[in-house]
């Protein structure tokens, strides 16, 4: 695994040159890339892309070197930024506010075209989309080359659940699991999520729990209201043995079917065997087929991807039934389904009423309401 963090005589060196170093600030997005870059939840990247490996991702899903990769990971500059800095140099990565982060060692400066970016990766060019719309707010250059982290990005938020990949592996060995199914998301836990996590766990010896705590879409539940109601979920309802509850320190980018392939490497490295990907996998508007970001993982051989994709149907609460379902396993027609959509859901939470219990579990309803005061 990749681990790009300064040795302490390297740390030494570039804080006494800091100051003669040209310098360029990152937003949030980066800073979480920086971030999974250093500690090898990134792996094998070791820094951000070079010409050669972002037009292989981008038109491939491959690195340069043929392993597999489905999203470009850059850091784009302004015109004048790129034309102040040499390639061969190191340049110094900071905060909005100056703390000094990593040193990118240059190793190429090079323009790319937006509009293809947007439509290979994101299959469409609309602005609307976020991610697309975040690609066309970037600066004309990409700056590529391996980075050394100097300082870690300071977090006052869920510093007990921030856990790196050797972390995480350590975790998983020291409970003895063998195999463990990780679950991304970027929303509370409701009934269906639950369902699919359990379905899992009948076949696997652990559950990582790995909400996405980057940045997300304005009117995506805050990662600070959704880890209250992660532990109420947990604490009434899961076997505290056999899951695990850490954050994903990853931007969303809404790229649906490719970030379903990233989201499944990352999680290879912090040590999981297995992944969730269910109805519209990190999808947004109606930009993707429902089961798009499964069909993707066909284009990948199971070596390459060395994690194995659980898939799943859309899941409901089916009153016929008389519990949790999908359409592989319920034979009932909609009405019996209890279905809300995200937007009618948050319009109940925002009046205080409680969604029915067949849809969120009531411990979780009341931790939305409360974040939403
Ligand atoms: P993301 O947008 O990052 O995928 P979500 O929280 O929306 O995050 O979804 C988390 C996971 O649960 C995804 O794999 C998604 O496909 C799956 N999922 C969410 N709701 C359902 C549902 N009702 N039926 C089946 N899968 C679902």
């Amino acid at each position: 695994m990749i681990d790009r963090y300064a040795d302490e005589a390297t740390r030494q060196n570039y804080l006494g040159k800091f100051n003669d170093m040209p310098r360029h600030q990152l937003d949030s997005k980066e800073i979480s890339d920086l971030e999974m870059i250093a500690c090898g939840a990134m792996s094998p990247l070791q820094g951000f892309m070079n010409s050669a490996d972002y037009k292989s991702v981008v038109n491939d899903m491959h690195l340069s070197n043929g392993i597999a990769w489905s999203l470009p990971i850059t850091l784009s500059a302004s015109k004048e930024e790129a034309d102040s800095v040499e390639e061969g140099r190191d340049i110094a990565l900071v905060t909005d506010d100056g703390q000094f982060l990593a040193v990118l060692h240059l190793e190429e400066k090079f323009g790319y075209d937006k509009k293809e970016e947007a439509v290979k990766v994101f299959r469409t060019d609309d602005e609307a989309h976020p991610g697309v719309q975040y690609v066309y707010k970037q600066g004309e250059f990409l700056l590529g080359g391996k980075i050394t982290m100097i300082n870690r990005p300071k977090h006052d938020d869920f510093a007990d659940y921030r856990k790196e990949p050797k972390e995480t592996r350590a975790l998983f060995e020291e409970k003895g699991w063998e195999t463990v199914v990780a679950f991304q998301t970027r929303n509370p836990i409701h009934r269906a999520h639950e369902y699919l996590q359990k379905c899992a766990l009948e076949m696997v010896d652990g559950l990582l729990i790995h909400p996405l705590v980057g940045d997300t879409k304005s009117d995506d539940i805050s990662a600070e209201v959704r880890m209250k109601s992660y532990h109420v979920i947990l604490k009434n309802y899961y076997p505290a043995d056999r899951v695990s509850l850490t954050v994903f320190p990853a931007a969303m980018r809404y790229a649906g079917p490719r970030e379903a392939i990233f989201h499944a490497l990352v999680r290879k490295n912090y040590g999981c065997t297995h992944f969730i990907v269910g109805r519209d996998h990190a999808g947004v508007g109606s930009y993707y087929g429902t089961y798009d970001a499964q069909h993707i993982f066909r284009e990948f051989t199971r070596e390459e991807l060395e994690i194995t994709p659980l898939y799943f149907e859309h899941a409901f609460y089916c009153k016929a039934c008389g519990n949790m379902a999908s359409t592989k396993t319920c034979p009932h027609d909609k009405s019996n389904h209890v279905f809300l959509s995200g937007t009618k859901v948050r319009e109940m939470l925002i009046r205080g009423e409680i969604p029915p219990k067949e849809f969120t579990r009531p411990e979780v309803a009341q931790v939305l309401i409360e974040g939403m005061k």
